[in-house]
């Protein structure tokens, strides 16, 4: 199981403290799920700092080429050189307000993986397209696209995340988050054999300490990418100790 914290434009120094407690209670309280912080890669060193090796960090997006003339990116290599392990990629707010498309996804989560850092691909339908009854469709071509050859348990995970549920306080039911959990079980299946069986399928979009014990607990959801709950150490904490089973 994988618990991954999404800060997204959110950080500055007087929020290390958050970082900090949330070392010192994992520390304490040792987790059952692996967890990685995913914060402004301003801060990525200072919390890899922070962590004290407990936890794990991540960029939130990274440019397909490992250097070069494009001004305001980060490569993949400067999120590793910087204490990162992961990055998110194809996350809808990137797709959305960058015009983010699947191919570019891919291309990403592969300089991920040139970089040695393990991708968090995002996917998930829109509002419109579910009321149309569209959503595995889209979230099939979205895997289809956004994830290239090669993904693996080590090297990949997938985040399930409804964008009319991201940061609204609204979830699918247990029974939408199975079905489309087994759905996506199937196609990488399909498509990476025993390695797309042991990818963890993560659940995001308003998880939050009430409502993570039910979620965590649906059939093929491997962890969850959290964002607003993830900013206060006592919320992200509570969603962790919701976590069902050992890693
Ligand atoms: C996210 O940003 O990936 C996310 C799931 O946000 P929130 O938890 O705030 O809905």
């Amino acid at each position: 199981m994988l618990i991954a914290g999404n800060w997204k434009m959110n950080g500055l120094s007087q929020d290390l403290g958050e970082a900090k407690a949330l070392a010192q209670a994992l520390k304490a309280h040792p987790p059952k799920a692996r967890i990685v912080v995913c914060p402004p890669a301003t801060l990525i060193s200072r919390l890899a700092a922070a962590a004290e090796g407990v936890y794990e960090l991540g960029g939130q997006d990274c440019h397909p080429k490992p250097s070069g003339a494009y001004t305001g990116d980060i490569s993949a290599e400067m999120l590793r050189d910087a204490g990162a392990t992961w990055t998110i990629v194809g996350h809808s707010e990137r797709r959305q307000y960058h015009g983010e498309s699947d191919a570019l996804v891919a291309a990403k989560a592969k300089a991920a993986w040139r970089a040695g850092l393990g991708a968090i691909i995002c996917l998930g339908e829109t509002e419109a397209e579910r009321n149309a009854g569209r959503e595995e469709v889209i979230v099939h071509r979205q895997l289809a696209e956004s994830v290239p050859e090669g993904a693996t348990a080590a090297n990949c995970a997938i985040a399930y995340e409804p964008v009319w549920a991201i940061g609204t306080g609204r979830t699918p039911t247990a029974a939408d988050i199975a079905r489309m959990h087994e759905h996506i079980r199937e196609v990488l299946t399909a498509r990476f054999g025993a390695a797309g069986r042991g990818v963890e399928i993560l659940y995001g979009g308003s998880v939050k300490p009430d409502n993570a014990r039910e979620i965590l607990a649906v059939a093929e959801v491997g962890g969850a990418l959290v964002g607003g709950a993830s900013l206060k150490s006592k919320d992200f904490l509570a969603i962790i100790a919701s976590a069902p089973v050992l890693l």
